[in-house]
């Protein structure tokens, strides 16, 4: 209730100081996805491209982490992309995929430090006597490969692009294929909307990650939660940068009305989402607040932020 009444003051304050503005529409309302809990665990989703769902679905991880197995048909390899957490269940199904493919695991890739993609790759990598590759030593390990953003690398019969996409983490890579495809790690999700995490992650750079992504011009977007998404993979860029700019004029649209703390907007700003995404939330609306601070339209008392 509390929340609902400060949501109508602060309507009141933001007609008068800062223009309204419509929640961008999510073009993916209209698609045919998958209902969540419904995805397969094991899917193919092009000749490249193998999905393996691991068994971790949770509010933050939607259905669950996805793990991709890359390779050309016939090459014998594959590449997993996002090994996940290391579970018994989890290994034995991408053992299942790899064999369907006739494919033994050249290399182990990850998109982010994240446990939740992460976990698994140092000992798995041992497992496939695989190299571990990631933007930081610190999860590529002793004997890894450090990712530089532009390398391509030639892997299992195909080459896959590292594209720079610091945001969610700064160290959080996308991975481009042969085909078009894009895997996306965090970046994008198959459903609603991803994290920039606080202090370690960051606005401006998410929104440059975003635009990059879309330059590249995906034939489809593969997440690391979530659907695969292959109708408009461009709708969906354009909506996370929308999304964004809509939660920056939300913060700005309330601290109009008064100071408030982060948790007073979280409150404010999320009524509508369940109360186990408060702490994401709270992360994002903190990456934001930064990004105003930077900017010199917010500035802080206390714990208390109020417009610059
Ligand atoms: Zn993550």
């Amino acid at each position: 209730m509390a929340a609902r009444l400060d949501a109508r003051w602060a309507f009141r304050w933001r007609t008068a100081s800062v223009p309204d503005v419509d929640a961008p529409a999510d073009p993916r309302s209209a698609w045919d996805l998958p209902a969540p809990g419904t995805m397969p665990r094991t899917a193919d989703l092009e000749p490249l491209v193998t999905r393996v769902l691991a068994p971790n679905p949770s509010p933050m991880t939607l259905d669950g982490t996805n793990t991709y197995l890359v390779g050309a048909p016939g090459s014998g390899q594959a590449a997993l992309v996002d090994p996940g957490p290391d579970d018994a269940g989890h290994l034995a199904a991408v053992e299942s995929a790899l064999a369907a493919r006739g494919a033994r695991c050249v290399a182990v890739l990850v998109t982010h430090h994240h446990g939740d993609h992460a976990e698994a790759a140092l000992p798995w990598g041992a497992r496939f006597d695989a190299q571990v590759a990631a933007a930081g030593a610190s999860v590529a390990g002793d004997g890894g490969r450090v990712l530089e953003p532009g390398e391509r690398l030639d892997l299992a019969g195909t080459s896959i692009d590292v594209v720079a996409t610091p945001g969610h983490t700064s160290d959080h890579l996308a991975f481009r294929l042969e085909s078009g495809a894009v895997l996306v790690g965090d970046h994008v999700l198959g459903r609603g909307t991803s994290v920039v995490t606080h202090p370690e992650g960051d606005v401006l750079a998410y929104l440059e990650s975003l635009r990059r992504v879309h330059d590249l011009g995906p034939s489809a977007l593969y997440c690391g939660h979530g659907p695969e998404l292959t109708e408009d993979p461009g709708a969906v860029l354009d909506f996370y940068l929308a999304h964004r700019a809509y939660r920056e004029h939300q913060v700005l649209a309330y601290l109009a009305g008064r100071p408030r703390t982060v948790e007073e907007l979280v409150a404010a700003i999320y009524a509508d989402v369940p109360r186990s995404l408060w702490p994401a939330a709270a992360q994002s609306t903190r990456a934001a607040l930064a990004k105003l601070r930077a900017e010199a339209r917010v500035g802080a008392e206390g714990e208390r932020f109020r417009l610059a």
